[in-house]
Protein backbone atom coordinates (compact mmCIF):
# COMPACT_ATOMS: atom_id res chain seq x y z
CA UNK A 1 0.00 0.00 0.00
CA UNK A 2 1.79 3.60 -0.80
CA UNK A 3 0.86 4.62 2.62
CA UNK A 4 3.55 2.47 3.60
CA UNK A 5 6.34 4.03 1.90
CA UNK A 6 5.82 7.12 3.56
CA UNK A 7 8.39 8.04 6.55
CA UNK A 8 6.45 8.40 9.95
CA UNK A 9 7.70 12.03 9.93
CA UNK A 10 6.63 12.83 6.66
CA UNK A 11 2.97 11.60 7.65
CA UNK A 12 2.92 13.36 10.44
CA UNK A 13 3.46 16.21 8.87
CA UNK A 14 0.73 15.92 6.47
CA UNK A 15 -1.61 15.15 9.52
CA UNK A 16 -0.09 18.38 10.84
CA UNK A 17 -1.28 20.67 7.73
CA UNK A 18 -4.71 18.90 7.55
CA UNK A 19 -5.30 19.29 11.42
CA UNK A 20 -5.01 22.85 11.01
CA UNK A 21 -6.80 23.78 8.05
CA UNK A 22 -9.40 21.57 9.25
CA UNK A 23 -9.62 23.22 12.70
CA UNK A 24 -9.65 26.78 10.46
CA UNK A 25 -12.23 25.60 8.47
CA UNK A 26 -14.24 24.57 11.78
CA UNK A 27 -13.93 28.39 12.93
CA UNK A 28 -15.20 29.73 9.84
CA UNK A 29 -17.94 27.77 9.76
CA UNK A 30 -18.65 28.46 13.33
CA UNK A 31 -17.99 31.92 12.86
CA UNK A 32 -20.49 32.22 9.85
CA UNK A 33 -23.56 30.49 12.04
CA UNK A 34 -23.32 27.28 10.60
CA UNK A 35 -22.01 25.41 12.96
CA UNK A 36 -21.93 21.70 10.67
CA UNK A 37 -18.87 20.60 13.20
CA UNK A 38 -17.66 18.08 9.86
CA UNK A 39 -14.15 19.40 9.86
CA UNK A 40 -13.26 18.97 13.56
CA UNK A 41 -14.56 15.77 13.68
CA UNK A 42 -12.08 14.69 10.73
CA UNK A 43 -9.92 16.54 12.61
CA UNK A 44 -10.37 14.68 15.64
CA UNK A 45 -10.19 11.77 13.44
CA UNK A 46 -6.92 12.72 12.12
CA UNK A 47 -5.02 13.35 15.53
CA UNK A 48 -6.32 9.95 16.56
CA UNK A 49 -4.71 8.39 13.33
CA UNK A 50 -1.60 10.09 14.25
CA UNK A 51 -1.72 8.66 18.06
CA UNK A 52 -2.14 4.87 16.59
CA UNK A 53 0.90 5.74 13.72
CA UNK A 54 3.12 7.12 16.22
CA UNK A 55 2.51 4.33 18.93
CA UNK A 56 2.99 1.68 16.80
CA UNK A 57 6.43 3.07 16.29
CA UNK A 58 7.23 3.73 19.80
CA UNK A 59 5.78 0.06 21.38
CA UNK A 60 8.55 -2.95 21.02
CA UNK A 61 6.11 -5.12 21.00
CA UNK A 62 3.74 -3.85 17.78
CA UNK A 63 3.73 -5.87 14.43
CA UNK A 64 2.12 -3.28 12.89
CA UNK A 65 4.57 -2.03 10.89
CA UNK A 66 6.02 -5.44 9.86
CA UNK A 67 7.05 -8.58 12.49
CA UNK A 68 9.55 -7.57 15.02
CA UNK A 69 11.08 -9.98 17.88
CA UNK A 70 9.46 -9.30 20.68
CA UNK A 71 6.29 -8.84 19.18
CA UNK A 72 4.09 -11.32 21.02
CA UNK A 73 4.47 -13.95 23.77
CA UNK A 74 5.84 -17.20 22.69
CA UNK A 75 4.60 -19.49 25.78
CA UNK A 76 1.21 -18.54 25.23
CA UNK A 77 0.62 -20.49 21.63
CA UNK A 78 3.77 -23.04 22.06
CA UNK A 79 2.43 -25.51 24.69
CA UNK A 80 5.54 -26.58 24.46
CA UNK A 81 8.79 -27.35 27.77
CA UNK A 82 10.99 -25.57 25.70
CA UNK A 83 11.72 -22.14 27.90
CA UNK A 84 14.29 -19.66 25.78
CA UNK A 85 15.12 -16.44 27.48
CA UNK A 86 17.55 -14.33 25.50
CA UNK A 87 19.44 -11.67 27.55
CA UNK A 88 20.00 -8.61 25.19
CA UNK A 89 22.55 -5.67 25.95
CA UNK A 90 22.34 -2.18 24.17
CA UNK A 91 24.93 0.73 23.61
CA UNK A 92 28.27 -0.72 23.74
CA UNK A 93 31.23 -1.79 24.00
CA UNK A 94 31.82 0.06 27.53
CA UNK A 95 34.39 -0.82 29.58
CA UNK A 96 34.72 -1.84 32.21
CA UNK A 97 31.14 -3.18 31.95
CA UNK A 98 31.63 -5.48 28.74
CA UNK A 99 34.11 -7.17 30.29
CA UNK A 100 32.55 -7.63 33.94
CA UNK A 101 29.83 -9.18 32.21
CA UNK A 102 31.21 -11.22 29.60
CA UNK A 103 32.97 -12.77 32.73
CA UNK A 104 29.23 -13.41 34.17
CA UNK A 105 28.29 -14.97 31.26
CA UNK A 106 31.42 -16.97 31.07
CA UNK A 107 30.96 -18.62 34.51
CA UNK A 108 27.27 -19.46 34.02
CA UNK A 109 28.14 -20.75 30.34
CA UNK A 110 25.36 -18.81 28.68
CA UNK A 111 25.22 -16.38 25.43
CA UNK A 112 23.44 -13.21 25.27
CA UNK A 113 23.17 -10.73 22.32
CA UNK A 114 24.76 -7.38 22.58
CA UNK A 115 23.55 -4.55 20.32
CA UNK A 116 26.48 -2.59 19.45
CA UNK A 117 26.67 1.15 18.74
CA UNK A 118 29.28 1.58 15.84
CA UNK A 119 31.00 4.14 16.91
CA UNK A 120 32.14 2.20 20.06
CA UNK A 121 32.95 -1.22 18.42
CA UNK A 122 35.31 0.99 16.57
CA UNK A 123 36.93 2.48 20.10
CA UNK A 124 36.81 -0.68 21.72
CA UNK A 125 37.57 -3.58 18.94
CA UNK A 126 39.54 -6.04 21.15
CA UNK A 127 35.90 -5.89 23.35
CA UNK A 128 34.15 -6.44 19.90
CA UNK A 129 36.51 -9.46 19.15
CA UNK A 130 35.99 -10.68 22.74
CA UNK A 131 32.01 -10.46 22.79
CA UNK A 132 32.33 -12.63 19.07
CA UNK A 133 35.01 -14.97 20.66
CA UNK A 134 33.13 -15.94 22.99
CA UNK A 135 30.43 -17.05 20.83
CA UNK A 136 28.03 -14.58 21.60
CA UNK A 137 25.68 -13.54 18.74
CA UNK A 138 26.29 -9.42 17.87
CA UNK A 139 23.42 -7.51 16.55
CA UNK A 140 23.61 -3.42 14.71
CA UNK A 141 22.08 -0.70 17.14
CA UNK A 142 23.52 1.99 14.76
CA UNK A 143 26.62 3.97 14.29
CA UNK A 144 26.27 6.61 16.80
CA UNK A 145 22.61 5.79 18.60
CA UNK A 146 20.62 8.65 16.61
CA UNK A 147 16.70 8.21 16.49
CA UNK A 148 16.11 6.36 12.77
CA UNK A 149 13.06 8.14 12.92
CA UNK A 150 14.27 11.42 13.00
CA UNK A 151 16.87 11.08 9.95
CA UNK A 152 16.66 10.93 6.21
CA UNK A 153 16.76 7.20 4.45
CA UNK A 154 20.52 7.98 3.22
CA UNK A 155 21.51 9.33 7.40
CA UNK A 156 19.18 6.20 8.47
CA UNK A 157 21.32 3.54 5.76
CA UNK A 158 24.81 5.24 6.81
CA UNK A 159 23.93 4.25 10.57
CA UNK A 160 22.61 0.90 9.47
CA UNK A 161 25.99 0.12 6.71
CA UNK A 162 28.87 1.69 8.65
CA UNK A 163 28.03 -0.18 11.97
CA UNK A 164 27.45 -3.63 9.84
CA UNK A 165 30.92 -2.86 7.81
CA UNK A 166 32.82 -2.45 11.50
CA UNK A 167 30.74 -5.46 13.40
CA UNK A 168 32.33 -7.80 10.38
CA UNK A 169 35.45 -6.25 9.73
CA UNK A 170 36.17 -7.29 13.61
CA UNK A 171 34.59 -10.88 13.72
CA UNK A 172 34.12 -11.74 10.24
CA UNK A 173 30.39 -11.95 10.37
CA UNK A 174 27.34 -9.90 9.68
CA UNK A 175 24.99 -8.62 12.24
CA UNK A 176 21.59 -10.35 11.05
CA UNK A 177 19.80 -8.12 13.69
CA UNK A 178 18.74 -4.15 13.96
CA UNK A 179 17.49 -2.63 16.95
CA UNK A 180 16.77 0.60 16.24
CA UNK A 181 17.72 2.95 19.35
CA UNK A 182 14.74 3.53 21.79
CA UNK A 183 13.34 0.80 19.77
CA UNK A 184 11.75 3.58 17.60
CA UNK A 185 10.78 2.19 13.91
CA UNK A 186 8.67 2.83 10.71
CA UNK A 187 7.89 0.94 7.90
CA UNK A 188 10.77 2.43 6.06
CA UNK A 189 13.23 1.13 9.19
CA UNK A 190 12.24 -2.28 8.98
CA UNK A 191 12.13 -2.43 5.21
CA UNK A 192 15.72 -1.09 5.08
CA UNK A 193 16.64 -4.11 7.90
CA UNK A 194 15.23 -6.55 5.45
CA UNK A 195 17.38 -5.67 2.47
CA UNK A 196 20.35 -6.30 4.67
CA UNK A 197 18.79 -9.41 5.26
CA UNK A 198 18.07 -8.40 8.88
CA UNK A 199 15.58 -8.36 11.36
CA UNK A 200 14.40 -5.78 14.06
CA UNK A 201 15.07 -6.97 17.39
CA UNK A 202 12.98 -5.09 19.97
CA UNK A 203 12.47 -6.55 23.80
CA UNK A 204 9.77 -8.10 26.04
CA UNK A 205 11.01 -7.15 29.07
CA UNK A 206 13.26 -4.50 30.18
CA UNK A 207 14.13 -2.53 33.75
CA UNK A 208 14.44 0.62 32.53
CA UNK A 209 17.93 0.08 33.93
CA UNK A 210 19.89 3.14 32.60
CA UNK A 211 18.18 5.03 35.07
CA UNK A 212 20.25 3.32 37.96
CA UNK A 213 17.35 2.61 39.93
CA UNK A 214 19.36 -0.41 42.17
CA UNK A 215 20.03 -3.58 41.82
CA UNK A 216 17.18 -5.15 43.65
CA UNK A 217 14.58 -2.72 41.80
CA UNK A 218 16.68 -3.97 38.08
CA UNK A 219 16.09 -8.12 39.66
CA UNK A 220 12.72 -7.30 40.68
CA UNK A 221 11.47 -5.83 37.24
CA UNK A 222 13.41 -8.71 34.83
CA UNK A 223 12.08 -11.51 37.16
CA UNK A 224 8.50 -10.47 37.35
CA UNK A 225 8.61 -9.63 33.36
CA UNK A 226 10.43 -12.84 31.81
CA UNK A 227 8.06 -15.61 30.77
CA UNK A 228 9.54 -18.33 28.08
CA UNK A 229 10.86 -16.32 24.71
CA UNK A 230 11.22 -13.39 26.56
CA UNK A 231 13.85 -11.08 25.46
CA UNK A 232 15.75 -9.05 28.24
CA UNK A 233 16.76 -5.69 27.80
CA UNK A 234 19.78 -4.58 29.49
CA UNK A 235 22.44 -2.15 28.94
CA UNK A 236 26.66 -2.82 29.23
CA UNK A 237 26.88 1.17 27.99
CA UNK A 238 25.09 4.48 27.93
CA UNK A 239 22.88 5.82 24.11
CA UNK A 240 25.50 9.07 24.73
CA UNK A 241 28.60 9.47 25.70
CA UNK A 242 29.64 6.25 28.03
CA UNK A 243 29.22 8.08 31.09
CA UNK A 244 26.32 6.77 32.73
CA UNK A 245 28.07 3.99 35.10
CA UNK A 246 26.49 -0.08 34.27
CA UNK A 247 27.79 -1.25 37.68
CA UNK A 248 24.10 -1.81 38.93
CA UNK A 249 23.70 -3.83 35.90
CA UNK A 250 26.57 -6.17 36.17
CA UNK A 251 25.57 -6.75 39.84
CA UNK A 252 21.79 -7.45 39.08
CA UNK A 253 22.83 -9.89 35.80
CA UNK A 254 25.07 -12.16 38.40
CA UNK A 255 21.13 -12.66 39.92
CA UNK A 256 19.05 -12.69 37.16
CA UNK A 257 21.08 -15.60 35.03
CA UNK A 258 21.02 -18.16 38.07
CA UNK A 259 17.64 -17.27 39.40
CA UNK A 260 16.27 -17.96 35.77
CA UNK A 261 18.40 -21.20 34.98
CA UNK A 262 16.48 -22.33 38.31
CA UNK A 263 13.48 -21.65 36.61
CA UNK A 264 14.35 -24.23 33.59
CA UNK A 265 14.86 -21.62 31.40
CA UNK A 266 17.33 -21.97 28.56
CA UNK A 267 19.49 -18.79 27.19
CA UNK A 268 19.19 -18.83 23.78
CA UNK A 269 20.70 -15.75 21.37
CA UNK A 270 17.89 -13.38 19.74
CA UNK A 271 17.74 -14.64 16.62
CA UNK A 272 17.16 -18.63 18.39
CA UNK A 273 13.98 -16.78 19.36
CA UNK A 274 11.29 -18.73 17.16
CA UNK A 275 9.72 -15.59 14.64
CA UNK A 276 6.34 -14.26 15.42
CA UNK A 277 5.62 -15.51 11.71
CA UNK A 278 6.72 -19.13 12.01
CA UNK A 279 4.61 -19.88 15.54
CA UNK A 280 1.68 -17.48 15.21
CA UNK A 281 -1.21 -19.12 13.80
CA UNK A 282 -0.68 -23.13 13.41
CA UNK A 283 0.61 -23.46 16.70
CA UNK A 284 -1.70 -21.88 18.27
CA UNK A 285 -5.07 -24.80 16.76
CA UNK A 286 -2.01 -27.60 18.16
CA UNK A 287 -2.17 -26.02 21.94
CA UNK A 288 -5.77 -25.97 22.20
CA UNK A 289 -6.27 -29.40 21.19
CA UNK A 290 -3.83 -30.38 23.60
CA UNK A 291 -5.71 -28.30 26.30
CA UNK A 292 -8.54 -29.97 25.88
ZN1 LIG B 1 20.37 2.17 22.98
Amino acid sequence: MWIWDIRLSSLLAVINTAVVLLLLADYYAVWRHRPRRLPFYLALLLIGAGGVAVGNALWPASGFYGQVYGESDFQSVSGSQFRPVAITFDDGPSPPYTTELLAVLRAYHVPATFFLVGEKAARYPQLVREIHGDGHEIGNHTWDHRDLLQISRVEAWQEIDRTNEIIQNLTGVRPQLLRPPHGFRDRTIIDMAGQRGMRVAEWTVMARDWQNPGVDVIVDRILSGVSPGAIILLHDGDGRDGVTPRRQTVEAVKRIIPALLAQGYTFVRVSEIPWPMDWRQPVEEEDHSRDN
